[in-house]
């Protein structure tokens, strides 16, 4: 079997070690000829991606992995083909030693962090684009939203090679569209959900958070009490029209809010629904400032608060 240490030896100068446990692999290449060294042993590959800024949320995924899997491989890569807002690409936080620092409390094996020159190098030219579930919400209001996920994805679980990998319901759509690309291409890679984490006031947790200001921060702390009413009102046999017609009224009297969308869908295929059952998702998408926050809950699921 093939230790760590070994493997190590084999890379190109930049892959460092960050301590013996841990590897630090910045190039494609060199995360391909990690995995594909891997394949000698036979424990379990378990893979998180990320786009850093690491919170609570992101160490979920990681104990999870960490739990389940003989390897854990993170990675931590900002993709700049899933912004459609240059802006948020270029605020979008990159803490890479604090971030390197919580994978190793996690007891990550492999941080796999290339630059975007060596994941899209002149010439690149091949996008991966789904449709079904990546058509309404984050889809909608976010064109090539998805297909920059989808590519991403498709070329990590190619670099990674990885058995199982974790992905959070915070980004339920996300997590759809992950389930779908596997389905359709025949990646071979087992997508575990792993649960929302949400801070003291039930805000769900996002690398976005940060760039509230304090005011903005105490406002976004309603969201969670107006997910938890459409909940009650779902346990009170209320329509989804009804559901969302509440949600908007109370998220527009939110301080600096604005909202994107407001939607019931069947948590499997993302289609609207009119009458709540036990697989039926509440999924919104405001803005608070300049930050756009999504956020989904089961209707008929615990209580969010
Ligand atoms: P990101 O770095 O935002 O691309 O997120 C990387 C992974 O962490 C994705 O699978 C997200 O769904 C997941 N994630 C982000 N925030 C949370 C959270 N609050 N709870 C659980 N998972 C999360």
């Amino acid at each position: 079997m093939t230790t760590l240490g070994q493997t190590l030896s084999t890379l190109s100068p930049d892959a460092t070690s960050r301590r013996p446990d841990m590897i630090v692999i910045r190039t494609p290449h060199d995360m391909l000829s990690w995995a594909r060294a891997q394949r000698t042993s036979d424990s379990v590959a378990g893979f998180v991606p990320t786009m850093g800024a690491l919170h609570e949320g992101h160490m979920s995924l990681m104990r999870l992995a960490r739990q389940q899997c003989g390897t854990v491989v993170v990675s931590i890569f900002v993709n700049p083909t899933q912004f459609n807002q240059p802006t948020d690409f270029e605020t979008y936080p990159r803490p890479e030693a604090e971030d390197l620092a919580v994978c190793e409390a996690c007891g990550v094996d492999v941080v796999f962090m290339p630059t975007a020159e060596q994941m899209y190098p002149r010439g690149y030219a091949t996008t991966v684009l789904p449709e079904g579930v990546a058509d309404t919400m984050e889809g909608a209001s976010r064109p090539g939203h998805f297909a920059g996920v989808a590519t991403i994805v498709t070329k990590l679980f190619n670099c990674v090679a990885p058995d199982r990998a974790y992905f959070g319901e915070k980004d339920f759509q996300q997590l759809a569209v992950v389930k779908q690309l596997v389905r359709d291409l025949n990646l071979g890679v087992t997508i575990v959900p792993v649960p929302t984490v949400r801070d003291t006031d039930g805000l769900a947790l996002s690398s976005r958070n940060a760039r509230l200001s304090v005011k903005e921060r105490n406002a976004a702390g309603l969201i969670p009490v107006i997910l938890c009413e459409a909940q009650c009102m779902a346990r009170d046999d209320r329509q989804a029209l009804d559901i969302v017609g509440h949600v908007s009224t109370r998220l527009r009297d939110v301080p600096y809010s604005r909202i994107d969308y407001v939607t019931v869908v069947d948590g499997d295929s993302l289609s609207t629904v009119d009458t709540p059952d036990e697989r039926s998702v509440l999924a919104i998408a405001v803005w608070v400032g300049d930050v756009r926050l999504i956020d989904n809950v089961p209707l008929l699921g615990h209580l969010v608060t």
